[in-house]
């Protein structure tokens, strides 16, 4: 007797057809898979056999053989245990072929029964969209995020069974208890005090999409900052709301009770997490890491210099190409996207006090090899440096509270929306091109930049930088046309120099 039974493997964030042939006959006793399943999808047998028998079938003393095809690439982890459950039931003839002819099945068994929810299942829906799904009660939400056939939440093998022999109606419930999701928490701007100049910078950031770096000793608030520029941001448009969804499923982690990521997520992993976790990858599945987490929203890197050469390469990568390779051997190599906004953070020195006499006690040698882990090619993408010192007394004490998130974030959602009308893209996306045409500058901006590049301060990629930055300024202000030479004199106050002299003629 042969059963095939449809379900999907994940790779990376996207989902893989698999199709579950199972063979019984007469023979020696045995179960064999084959079909590339990984250490976790073998595992199934197990599985797979205590839910059956303990749910109150049969097992038969028979020669059985599950074939996960095609075998071209890795089935990982336990997504397919539903799946090869379902068909040994229907090759044991306890449920009919006919009835699971239409469907496709996700999902991982416990030992009792339970059908429960595995990373990926929105990718894995993805792969037969149209067609109709049962997936583990629990993950009901990220597959109807996906499916558009009917999608079947069920928590129990033996209650699976009772609905497809007929025995019982389809469960009703939609149980999302599985993994708890937390709504992120309001990091509003009317909690910053002072800090004039990181406020603008974190406004300009969120108008243009530019990458920010904060430059600054331990205690600056530089964390307090980051933390609030998704807030900044509108809504994930469809596309990418889709894509971050498929990733955050991928991970395993909690998503939204819709389950449609539609906020910017915000990602700020330290720098002595394992480059695996940071950029993705395992030994198992290939799980998408944080710098593929960050997709659609923030990175916030604080002490960016302290991370693995490995993970600035891949962060580079990501910066350029918006996706990362993630796999170790060539051949398992998939792409993960990995477009998101960088927020750095880094000391001006390794003592925090940035090369001032008498605040300052690193010879210029440290400072260079400390700034220079930072490279060229990373630090150019930072359209914004901005240097934050710690708060004054008065500034943490009194004062009038700053402008919360609510006032500002129209201001950002209309420049946003003036830039993508007139480019198609935000300001922090135009080249050399594009900055001509949609960033022309008066003459006297023009002249005062060419004056900054005369003098040696300004080289051909920190103009660049500082025409972008002046557009998003003119843009908030609600000047969509020439730049003129005010928002370039407040574009030249972004660009902190880096307690290195060397880099600060770079910059
Ligand atoms: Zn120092």
């Amino acid at each position: 007797m042969i059963a095939t039974v449809r379900s999907a493997t994940i790779l990376g964030a996207r989902g893989h057809p698999v199709s579950v042939e199972v063979h019984v006959a007469k023979g020696i006793p045995g179960f064999t898979m084959l079909g590339l399943p990984d250490e976790s999808c073998r595992e199934a047998r197990d599985r797979v056999r205590a839910a059956i028998v303990t749910c109150g079938y049969t097992w038969p003393d028979k020669k059985i053989t599950v074939n996960l095809a095609p075998p071209v690439y890795r089935k990982t982890g336990s997504g397919l245990d539903l799946a090869i459950a379902v068909g040994l039931l229907v090759a044991f003839e306890v449920i009919p072929f006919d009835a699971v002819r239409e469907l496709a099945f996700c999902g991982e068994l416990g030992l009792d029964g339970s059908i429960r929810r595995v990373p990926g299942v929105a990718p894995m829906v993805g792969v037969h969209a149209d067609g109709d799904w049962v997936v583990p009660a629990d993950a009901v939400n990220e597959a109807r995020v996906v499916g558009r056939g009917v999608i079947r939440p069920v928590a129990r093998l033996d209650r699976l069974v009772e609905a497809l022999t007929g025995a019982a109606s389809w469960p009703e419930h939609d149980d999302t208890s599985g993994v708890v999701w937390v709504e992120p928490e309001l990091h509003d701007m009317a909690d910053v005090r002072g800090q004039p100049h990181a406020r603008l910078a974190l406004e300009v950031a969120a108008a243009g999409g530019h990458h920010l770096l904060f430059v600054g000793p331990p205690g600056a608030g530089k964390t307090m900052l980051a933390r609030r520029l998704p807030n900044l941001l509108p809504d994930l448009d469809p596309a990418v709301a889709l894509e971050t969804t498929m990733i955050h499923s991928a991970s395993g982690a909690a998503l939204p009770r819709a389950g449609l990521v539609t906020r910017p997520p915000f990602r700020s992993p330290h720098h002595t997490s394992s480059s695996g976790s940071l950029v993705g990858g395992g030994s198992h599945a290939l799980r998408p890491g944080e710098i593929s987490m960050a997709h659609g929203g923030v990175l916030f890197l604080d002490e960016m210099g302290q991370f693995h050469a490995t993970v600035l390469d891949a962060l580079r990568e990501a910066v350029e190409e918006g996706r990362i390779m993630v796999g170790r051997v060539e051949h398992d190599r998939v792409p993960m996207p990995a477009r998101f906004q960088l927020i750095g953070a880094t000391n001006p020195c390794p003592c925090g006090g940035g090369g001032m006499p008498g605040a300052c006690d690193c010879d210029e040698r440290s400072r260079a090899r400390y700034i220079g882990r930072l490279s060229g090619p990373l630090l150019d993408r930072f359209d914004l440096r901005v240097a934050v010192a710690r708060p004054e007394v008065d500034e943490l004490f009194g004062g009038e509270p700053g402008e919360s998130t609510a006032q500002i974030a129209p201001r950002v959602a209309t420049a946003r929306r003036v830039a993508l009308e007139r480019s198609g893209s935000l300001n922090a996306a135009l080249d050399d091109n594009g900055l001509n045409e949609f960033a022309p500058l008066t003459k006297g901006a023009s002249e005062l930049l060419r004056r900054e590049v005369e003098r040696g301060r300004l080289t051909a990629r920190g103009l660049q930088r500082i025409r972008r930055v002046s557009r998003t300024l003119a843009d908030l202000d609600g000047q969509p046309d020439a730049i003129d030479e005010m928002f370039a004199i407040s574009a030249l106050g972004m660009r902190a120099r880096i307690g290195l002299s060397a880099v600060g003629r770079a910059a």
